[in-house]
C-alpha cells in the first residue's frame, strides 16, 4: 500500500507542476482550457459558499476515457468537502455519461454473479432502511438510473408500497420504465413532484454527481412529509482507501463525474443546513473504490491489459477480497462508504 501511495504522489506532483508550469504560469484553470476537450466551469464549495481550498488530487477519466483532460480535486480549508475546480459544463453532460456507463446498465447479462450477489445484499440493506414504513407508504428514489433498487424494493419490499424514481439521463429513465417502474425523467429541480408526500426518499451514490447538493438535499425537504426520512450513501473521504489514492488513483474521485465529496463532518453541515436532523451518519462496507483505485493505478502505469481487467466490477474474485477487507474498516467506522439518515423535522 505504502508504494501505491509513494507513486500516486510522485504523479500528483508531476501533474500539478505540468498544470501550474504550463503556458507561462497562467491560472490552472486557463491551463485546463488550452488543453482539455470539455467545456469547464469554475465553482466553489457549496457549503461555505466561498473558493478557499488547495488541491488535494490530480486525474483523468481513468474509467471511460471520455475526454483528455486533467482534473482538479479541491478540499475546502474551512469545513474539508473535497469538489472537483473546475468541472465539466451543464452541455457536457452527454460527453461525461457515455452509452457504456455502468449505471445505465447494470443487469444481469452484463455482470452475472456479481449483479445477482449485489441484489441479495441490496434488498438486506433497503428493507431495513424500510423497517418502520406504513402501508402505502410513499418511496422516492432520486438518481435511479435505470431503477436497480427500486427493482429490489418491487420483488422483496411490501406490495402495497407505491414507488417512484427521478432521473435526468432520458437513456436511464427509459431503462427503468422498460422494467415496469414509474420513472420521472428531469430534476428534482425542475420536475413538479408534490410538497410534504413521501414518506422515503433515497439518494444512493448521487449526492456526488450534482452541483448542488444543498440545492437538492432542500428539494427533498420540500416533498417530504414531515418526519420523513432521506437515506444517503456517498463515498467516504475519512476512509483508508482515500488517504492511500487521495493524490491521483481514489476510485471515489470517479473523475469527472463526482462534483463533491464528503466525510462525516460535512455531510452532518450539508444536512444542517438544509433543515434536516441527523440521526444517524455512519459508514458501509464497499469494495469499489477501493478496486478502482488499484485499477486506475495499475492502467495508468500501463500494465498488461489482463491485469488491469482483473480489477473490474465483473470481477468476483477482487470484489470479495475487498469486501472482506473492507467490513473489517467499517467495524472500525472506516469504510469505504457514508451512510447518513436524515429526518425531515416534524
Ligand atoms: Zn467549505
Amino acid at each position: 500500500m505504502l508504494i501505491f501511495r509513494d507513486w500516486a504522489k510522485a504523479k500528483f506532483v508531476e501533474k500539478t507542476q505540468k498544470l501550474s508550469d504550463g503556458v507561462a504560469r497562467v491560472e490552472i484553470s486557463s491551463v485546463a482550457t488550452l488543453v482539455k476537450a470539455l467545456r469547464l466551469e469554475r465553482t466553489r464549495c457549496c457549503l461555505c459558499e466561498t473558493e478557499n481550498a488547495a488541491p488535494v488530487g490530480v486525474g483523468e477519466d481513468f474509467e471511460y476515457r471520455t475526454s483528455d483532460d486533467t482534473f482538479l480535486a479541491m478540499q475546502c480549508r474551512s469545513c474539508s468537502l473535497i469538489y472537483l475546480n473546475p468541472r465539466p459544463a451543464p452541455e457536457e453532460f452527454q460527453t461525461i455519461y457515455p452509452a457504456n456507463y455502468h449505471a445505465f446498465e447494470f443487469s444481469p447479462d452484463q455482470f452475472g454473479f456479481v449483479y445477482r450477489v449485489r441484489r441479495r445484499l441490496e434488498a438486506r440493506r433497503l428493507l431495513n432502511w424500510c423497517r418502520d414504513l406504513p402501508e402505502n407508504a410513499r418511496i422516492l428514489d432520486v438518481g435511479c438510473g435505470d431503477g436497480f433498487h427500486l427493482g429490489v424494493l418491487k420483488e422483496f419490499g411490501n406490495q402495497s408500497w407505491q414507488l417512484e424514481g427521478i432521473d435526468a439521463d432520458e437513456r436511464a429513465a427509459r431503462a427503468g420504465e422498460q422494467k415496469g417502474l414509474k420513472i420521472h425523467c428531469g430534476i428534482l429541480e425542475t420536475e413538479d413532484l408534490p410538497a410534504n408526500a413521501y414518506d422515503l426518499v433515497l439518494l444512493i451514490q448521487t449526492v456526488e454527481h450534482v452541483a448542488d447538493p444543498p440545492q437538492l438535499l432542500k428539494q427533498i425537504h420540500r416533498v417530504l412529509k414531515p418526519g420523513g426520512k432521506l437515506v444517503i450513501i456517498t463515498d467516504n473521504t475519512d476512509s483508508p482507501d482515500f488517504r492511500i489514492f487521495k493524490s491521483r488513483y481514489w476510485g471515489g474521485y470517479h473523475f469527472p463525474r463526482h462534483w463533491n465529496l464528503f466525510n462525516r463532518a460535512t455531510m452532518r453541515k450539508l444536512a444542517e443546513k438544509c433543515e434536516f436532523e441527523p440521526e444517524k451518519i455512519i459508514t458501509v462496507v464497499s469494495p469499489v473504490n477501493w478496486t478502482y483505485s488499484i485499477r486506475n493505478l495499475l492502467d495508468d502505469a500501463g500494465a498488461p491489459r489482463f491485469v488491469v481487467d482483473f480489477f473490474s466490477l465483473k470481477s468476483t474474485i477482487a470484489l470479495g477480497a475487498f469486501t472482506v477487507f473492507d467490513i473489517t474498516l467499517q467495524f472500525l467506522g472506516k469504510g469505504a462508504l457514508l451512510n447518513a439518515h436524515l429526518r425531515k423535522p416534524l
